[in-house]
């Protein structure tokens, strides 16, 4: 069978291998997006990658075997390939659910980083191209660092932010859009440039435009829009690596690379949306967002209950909503809340959870805490879906929440955060708040609901604070 042996080539191996692997990471995309499917999802992005892998591996030395540039080649990337994933599965092993989002940050700035060397070094390579194709070549050389240096500076921004090495402030430079605008302006002209003068000077402008353009973009972003930065780099790291894949000539990465960003900016639409945001105007690096205001001003008195009178207050009620954040998940409080609700569902209460799209420090971070410790899905409600119903809930704990709970976001117009749909726990007969202080959120603004008269301060780690009310119960 000459003709079948002559269609069986490396690359036409690879590309079919390469086409099972897309599928799967399309179907670990659909799996990722509901709560049931999740897990599978997870497995068919790790087989779609290994088969990834393999092809690539394979495709590189297919046809080399045996020859000392191959062996050498193969050694350095099989060390290369140990060492990263030794510090791969050392630091997932090791990072805590709560330090995931500066993770993912970190992550996202190797792909941005990959994308400047790819880059570069598909400009320094010797490419053998000539007219019209290197013009194209040269353009994507440029196009390629761009997006990876700013996806680079833009997430050690995110990460240093939100492992608060970095005030998650947004930093309010004098004519901050003009130099966002300017920077873009000189990126297209020096584009145009470099195509028509592929000079290596122009690349090294670019790069340093680039990194101080990511890193300004994120700067610029205060604390209650990181959610949407955080996505959004994500869809950056999706284009770098799309960029890198054009210069690479490798199909595979082209269509992860547009997967990711893709899906990356859908969800930071999604997440604008939710939270009433601009999407321009943050993609804009916050253009038209006022620097939040500073300080935790006092608003009135604010009441403290006891743990007993807790327990006998959810004794006596009829429903109750447990509106969890970012505290939950710092507490590690999922798993006596999950025992609460067990016990307070046997006593014939209604118990449900009300989560904010941007609760926690990750898109479903709650979601995850709440499947973790076996909470049932279909108790786990949407903001939306809860809302209207908190009027008629006899009992809303708010558990290490506080920007997604701020009445302020609903009622007055002049708050950094005004516009942001919240859930309206305020609405309830009474609203139990577990938290250690009186401190602001995430996003650095005041408070209002401690101090409503239906509201009781329950101070303490989240964590023991529930445990103490389930013995008392
Ligand atoms: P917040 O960050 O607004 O507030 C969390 C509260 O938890 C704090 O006020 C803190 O108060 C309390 N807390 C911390 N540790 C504990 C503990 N051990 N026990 C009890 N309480 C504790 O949380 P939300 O979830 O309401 O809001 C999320 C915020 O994070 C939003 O501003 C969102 O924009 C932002 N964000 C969200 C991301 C996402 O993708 N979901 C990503 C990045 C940012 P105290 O110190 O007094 O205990």
């Amino acid at each position: 069978m000459p003709e079948t042996a002559a269609l069986l080539t490396p690359a036409s191996i690879a590309g079919a291998a390469y086409i099972v692997a897309a599928l799967l990471f399309i179907m670990s995309l659909a799996g990722l997006s509901r709560h049931e499917t999740a897990k599978a999802g997870v497995n068919y992005g790790i087989a779609g990658m290994a088969i990834a892998l393999v092809a690539t591996v394979w495709l590189t030395f297919a046809g080399a075997w045996g020859s000392p540039q191959a062996t050498t080649g193969l050694i350095l990337l099989v060390v290369a390939v140990v060492v990263g994933a030794a510090i791969g599965l050392w630091r997932a092993r090791l990072v805590p659910m709560t330090g995931m989002p500066e993770l993912i940050a970190l992550l996202h700035s190797f792909v941005g980083l990959a994308a400047v060397l790819v880059g570069w070094n598909g400009a320094l390579e010797e490419t053998g191209m000539t007219g019209a194709l290197l013009d194209i070549h040269h353009a994507e050389v440029f196009i390629g660092v761009f997006i990876g240096a700013v996806t680079f500076t833009g997430s050690i921004v995110a990460f240093l932010k939100l492992s608060a090495r970095m005030s998650s402030a947004p930093l309010m430079l004098p004519g901050k859009n003009a130099l966002n605008l300017g920077a873009l302006v000189a990126f297209v002209v020096l584009t145009v440039w470099y195509v028509i003068t592929p000079e290596l000077w122009l690349l090294v402008v670019v790069t340093a435009l680039a990194l101080a353009l990511g890193w300004h973009l994120v700067a610029s972003i205060g604390g209650g829009d990181m959610p949407v930065v955080i996505s959004m780099l994500n869809s950056y790291s999706g284009w770098a690596a799309a960029a890198a894949g054009f210069l690479l000539n490798n199909d595979l990465l082209i269509v992860t690379g547009a997967l990711v960003g893709s899906s990356g900016a859908y969800l930071s639409y999604i997440m604008c949306k939710a939270m009433n945001r601009s999407f321009i105007s943050v993609i804009a690096g916050g253009f038209g967002i006022a620097a939040p205001s500073k300080g935790d001003a006092e608003v009135g008195e604010h009441r403290e209950i006891e743990v007993e009178d807790a327990a006998e207050m959810l004794k006596n009620a009829s429903s109750v909503v447990i509106t969890p954040g970012y505290g939950m998940a710092v507490a590690q409080a999922q798993y006596p809340v999950a025992e609460l609700t067990q016990k307070l569902r046997e006593r014939g209460i209604e118990v449900r959870f009300g989560i904010h799209p941007v609760a926690g420090r990750l898109p479903g971070h709650m979601n995850v805490l709440l499947a973790e410790a076996k909470v049932p899905y279909d108790i786990v409600e949407e903001m939306d879906e809860i809302n209207d119903d908190l009027a008629d809930t006899s009992v809303v704990l708010v558990i290490g929440a506080n920007d997604t709970v701020n009445p302020a976001a609903a009622e007055d117009p002049g708050s950094p955060i005004a516009g942001m749909p919240v859930l309206r726990v305020w609405e309830a007969d009474n609203v139990i708040v577990f938290k250690r202080s009186m401190a602001s959120g995430y996003a650095g603004v005041p408070n209002p609901l401690f101090y409503r008269d239906n509201a009781q301060m329950l101070f303490g780690d989240a964590k023991q604070r529930v445990e103490d009310i389930l013995r008392a119960i």
